[in-house]
């Protein structure tokens, strides 16, 4: 403020004060949203179809913050991964998507799957899998009905780390699939030696099949690719961000039988989620 200098370095410097305040504010914040109760998971269907039998829920986070009011994870989470903030707040949605999952099939509704994403930092945390562990008997959550989300970045750390965790997690009954599949920028070949349960096609390649005709073939011949992939390695494929009835078509028609997205449904709460088993569990 003190600040008297020409025009333009005036501009510059408060340009970049207010990228550095809001940054400081965020993580300032993002540090007492835990203990005061700000974040809120929401839920978004995964079907197989086309019969749309609810295969599984994927557990997206929201943060309400009570004056900037609702923050998409967009805007922290990048912040909380610099920070290390992501590991406590990775834990409480573990937690906390354990719990519901829980909560749910004591109600006797059909059970199905919870997958978590798991950033990166938190997975490479020396007791990760442990606390998986503690949070499923805590909760009392059978293994088999939670998912780890993990994106391929994972597969430029320590190859032999995480080929031990995913190993351990694996043995302890929890699903692998890696997110934004497609996208990433290592290779392939971890596939053939990693154990990994289903990939999660990025929304870029279903979102292309409606782009401008090259791209569209260009999306169809990748996605075919990943089906044939998916099948030999024996994985589950699924296809995120369908968002069309044209999409949904020509997956199914290509033999992805796997999705997720606005056309089925946007992300909701879980008393929401507990309505749509409701009426399914009625027919
Ligand atoms: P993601 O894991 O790839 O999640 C999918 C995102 O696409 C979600 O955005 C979802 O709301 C949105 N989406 C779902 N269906 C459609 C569709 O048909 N069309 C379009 N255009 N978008 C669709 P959201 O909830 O804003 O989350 C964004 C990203 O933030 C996630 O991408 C994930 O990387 C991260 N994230 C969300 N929750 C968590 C969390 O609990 N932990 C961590 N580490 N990251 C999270
Ligand atoms: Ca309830
Ligand atoms: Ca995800
Ligand atoms: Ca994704």
């Amino acid at each position: 403020a003190k600040n008297h200098g020409g025009n333009r370095y005036r501009y510059f410097t408060e340009d970049m004060n207010a990228v550095v305040i809001e940054r400081l504010e965020i993580e300032n914040e993002l540090r007492k949203a835990i203990e005061r109760n700000e974040f809120e998971l929401h839920y978004q269907p995964q079907y197989e179809l086309p019969e749309r039998k609810m295969i599984g829920v994927e557990a997206l986070i929201r943060w309400n913050h009570p004056e900037i009011g609702r923050l998409p994870p967009e805007r922290f989470i990048h912040i909380a991964e610099e920070t290390g903030l992501i590991v406590p707040i990775g834990n409480w949605v573990l937690r906390e998507a354990c719990r519901t999952n829980a909560d749910w099939q004591r109600q006797g509704f059909d059970p199905f799957r919870v997958a978590v994403n798991v950033s990166v930092v938190q997975f490479m945390e020396s007791d990760f899998v442990q606390q998986v562990s503690l949070i499923l008997e805590e909760t009392g959550l059978e293994p088999r009905w939670l998912e780890l989300e993990l994106t391929e970045s994972i597969f430029m750390k320590d190859h032999k780390r995480v080929g031990m965790q995913l190993t351990e997690l694996r043995n302890l009954g929890v699903t692998i699939a890696i997110d934004d599949f497609g996208n990433g920028y290592s290779s392939m070949s971890y596939l053939q030696r990693l154990p990994v349960d289903c990939l999660k096609i990025d929304q870029s390649f279903i979102q292309d099949l409606e782009n401008r005709k090259s791209d569209s073939e260009r999306s169809k011949t990748l996605i075919k690719a990943f089906v044939n992939l998916a099948s030999n390695l024996g994985v589950k494929l699924l296809a995120e961000g369908v968002e069309t009835q044209e999409q949904s078509q020509v997956l199914n028609e290509m033999g992805c039988r796997l999705g997720q997205g606005f056309l089925y449904n946007f992300p909701m709460t879980a008393d929401e989620i507990e309505s749509i088993c409701k009426k399914e569990n009625r027919s």
